[in-house]
């Protein structure tokens, strides 16, 4: 059997490579390190992919993140919501703007954001919303932005995990992660589902005036060369990310139905099996691209699961294990720990398995096998 890794980035270049190789060599040749041909047609590429206007490359997820905040015009003590269960990057960037972060609970079934939650967080100097894709699926977009509607506030995607994942309206309109709200943020960190050798990301919209200014922020706020018309900041995707995004793009689709056949032989695997829940897969409104695997260990015996993977040589993560209200940056007086009690039960339960797109029957066998092995016994 293969070694089983969490991400397996080196399986996943064999096919690619020639393309790949190809697409470096000639940026090594032709020195267009940065802003080079690649980024334009790969931002061409994404837009025509997402069907969305705007694609604005950068430098990573949490710039993205930051960038849509700056291009929003929000200004220090405006009120931001976002999900006390995601990765920091989320919260960090609204606190790092001086902005007020307010974090809220979570729904038990799909870990998304709490529409309830955030109508009662909500107070006359919120200005947005960021709902996270958490593990790729997306929150109740449809919810959310009615909300946003009745309150007039912005709505920001972090669509870091969820790439490729197809929302559906509720009157059949269909659209991908990422386009529904005013902006969006995403990451092209190596092991998202569209992934780069390196640090990139990325800002979409259909907001031309938004996308301008935007593409002002990312450039030093240049509108015109040496003309800094607002406060910016340097960041790019560079020519070789761009060149094997551009490489890996025409195969996310199937990236995507390679982790979705993983994760139905998981759930077929684990469905009848005591203490374990798979991960619930809100298929009425958006199609689920399995970022993560993520179940729940009923027991208690979380941290001990893990232990028993470890020593059979398989990989897991814990994400993640502590809630932001919680973490030291990001704790406020304000919290009261009975609104948060979904994020503080997940926590000590959630384990992702390995999941990527080289995943092979054996190994899922093997995996399934030492799981249900450990909560029976
Ligand atoms: C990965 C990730 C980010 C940050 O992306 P980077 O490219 O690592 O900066 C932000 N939000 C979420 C939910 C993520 O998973």
């Amino acid at each position: 059997m293969k070694k089983i890794q969490m991400v397996d980035l080196g399986g996943q270049y064999k096919p690619i490579k020639n393309k790949v190789d190809t697409y470096i060599s000639e940026i090594l040749e032709s020195s267009a390190f940065i802003n080079g041909p690649h980024v334009h047609a790969f931002q061409k590429e994404l837009e025509d992919y997402l069907k969305v206007k705007h694609v604005i490359p950068c430098a990573n997820g949490t710039d993205a993140l930051q960038i849509t905040m700056m291009g929003l015009g929000l200004q220090p003590g405006d009120e931001v919501i976002t999900a006390d269960f995601t990765f920091a990057a989320t919260v960090e960037v609204i606190a790092l703007l001086q902005l007020t972060p307010v974090l809220v609970d979570v729904e038990e079934d799909t870990f998304n954001i709490n529409i309830e939650a955030v109508k009662k967080a909500i107070t006359p100097k919120t200005k947005a919303i960021v709902p996270v894709h958490l593990f790729g699926q997306c929150a109740n977009m449809e919810e959310i932005m009615a909300v946003a509607k009745e309150y007039n506030l912005y709505v920001i995607e972090d669509n870091a995990q969820a790439i490729g994942s197809t929302y559906n309206f509720s009157d059949g309109r269909k659209a991908k992660a990422g386009t529904i709200g005013n902006v969006a943020a995403t990451s092209f960190f190596p092991s998202k589902n569209l992934g780069c050798y390196g640090d990139g990301g990325a800002i979409f919209t259909n907001d031309d005036e938004l996308a301008h200014t935007i593409r002002g922020i990312v450039n030093h706020g240049m509108y015109e060369r040496y003309h800094h018309d607002v406060v910016g900041v340097n960041s790019r995707l560079d020519s070789i990310q761009a060149a094997v995004l551009r490489a890996k793009l025409p195969n996310l689709d199937n990236y995507n139905n390679a982790r979705l056949n993983a994760a139905n032989k998981y759930d077929e695997a684990f469905k009848d099996i005591p203490h374990i829940i798979i991960p619930y897969r809100d298929s009425k409104i958006t199609t689920h691209v399995f970022h993560q695997y993520t179940l729940r260990v009923t027991n208690g015996k979380r941290d001990e699961l893990v232990k028993h993977l470890g020593e059979n040589g398989i990989p897991c993560g814990v994400y993640y294990p502590i809630p932001l209200h919680k973490q030291k940056a990001y704790a406020d007086k304000r919290y009261n720990e009975d609104d948060f009690s979904v994020t503080n039960m997940l926590v000590k339960e959630v384990i992702s398995l390995p999941m990527h797109t080289e995943l092979d029957d054996e190994q899922i066998d093997f995996i399934t096998t030492k799981v249900i092995e450990f909560v029976n016994k």
